[in-house]
């Protein structure tokens, strides 16, 4: 169990948090960076990335690791491990890891980012790990040459679902109303794709499977306007129905919205606690863009900086 003392503690290792870094090491700040429980953030589950300036085409993955490096070159530390506490009442203000570490900061910027929504049905749940998914990159291998559906209608499910063609031999994509709501240049390339099939206007009802060895076999999915039921034979079935802010540990600590995003002060990344700043899709319950998280921690970085030299 360790004791770290740092100017800024940055939480979260996405878009925001290592662009607040690099911000705020090169303005002579000791930072410091606490990864969260998915290094990285969301990006990394990210095929590929094709708008964000600078990089015609690049892996999540690829970008984020780039990222880090211009931290750690500039001296940011990085620590791999996830805050479950915090204690901003007291300064410096304190937070406690799941690893048993305290972490002790004169200002604190919030960039714990979102996570992957779920259907929150029974049967989704029981094959979780076991057909069912919410990442592509991370699990589309194991479906080289079968079928797969992809559940949802925004920039994820559509990605998702490209991304998938590359391996499968068919991806079902279900879709709840008859119009998508990812960008157009990526709708264009899945109405191109022979391999995409969609299935408009329809609910999941049930994730079908067998139980020895635990496998998906099918779904079943409600047409919401003709009300038919059927069942479609997938092998996979991918879940990309939008995110949630990681704002569980600010309740009580944080002003947050109705739906969890934390609450910032007009035109900047100031929250109700002076010295507490966020940053990125933690914050932004609207654009989530990579570049715009980063410019986020760009913003954040710089309220900490103007923070702490007036402190
Ligand atoms: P999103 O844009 O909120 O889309 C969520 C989709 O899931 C919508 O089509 C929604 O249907 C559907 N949905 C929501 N709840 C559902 C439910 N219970 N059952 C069935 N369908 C449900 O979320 P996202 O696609 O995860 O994207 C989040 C943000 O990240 C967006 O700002 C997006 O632009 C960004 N993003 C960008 C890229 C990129 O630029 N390449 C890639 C990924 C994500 P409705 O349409 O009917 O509401």
């Amino acid at each position: 169990m360790a004791l770290y003392k740092t100017d800024l503690l940055i939480l979260g290792s996405g878009p925001a948090g290592y662009t607040a870094g690099i911000y705020a090491a090169r303005a002579g700040l000791s930072t410091m960076i606490v990864s969260g429980n998915q290094e990285g953030g969301q990006l990394t589950m990210t095929s590929s990335i094709e708008n964000f300036p600078g990089f015609e085409e690049i892996s999540g993955f690829e970008l984020m690791e780039k990222m880090k490096q211009q931290a750690l070159k500039l001296n940011v530390q990085f620590v791999n491990d996830s805050i479950v506490e915090v204690d901003f009442a007291r300064r410096p203000f304190e937070c406690s890891s799941e690893n048993g570490h305290s972490y002790q900061a004169r200002a604190v910027i919030v960039a714990t980012g979102s996570s992957a929504k779920w259907l929150n049905l029974p049967s989704e749940k029981k094959y979780l790990g076991y057909g069912v998914s919410a990442c592509a990159t991370c699990d589309g291998f194991f479906y080289r040459g079968k079928t797969v559906a992809v559940i949802g209608g925004g920039n994820s499910a559509v990605s998702e679902a490209l991304y998938l063609a590359t391996l499968a031999n068919k991806v079902i994509l279900v879709h709840r109303r008859h119009q998508l709501r990812a960008d157009k240049i990526l709708q264009d390339k899945i109405f191109n794709n022979k391999k995409i099939v969609p299935e408009w206007d329809c609910v999941v009802e049930e994730v079908l499977g067998e139980d020895n060895p635990r496998k998906v076999t099918g779904l079943k999915i409600r047409n919401v306007v003709s009300d038919e039921v059927k069942t479609l034979d997938v092998d996979g079935v991918f879940v990309a129905v939008g995110h949630q802010p990681n704002t569980d540990i600010f309740k009580g600590n944080l002003i947050l919205d109705s739906k969890g995003y934390i609450v910032t002060h007009e035109n900047s990344s100031a929250t109700d606690i002076e010295g507490v700043f966020a940053a990125g899709d933690v914050k932004d319950p609207k654009y989530k863009q990579a570049v715009i998280s980063a410019g986020s921690g760009a913003m954040a970085a710089m309220d900490a900086i103007e923070y702490l030299d007036v402190e």
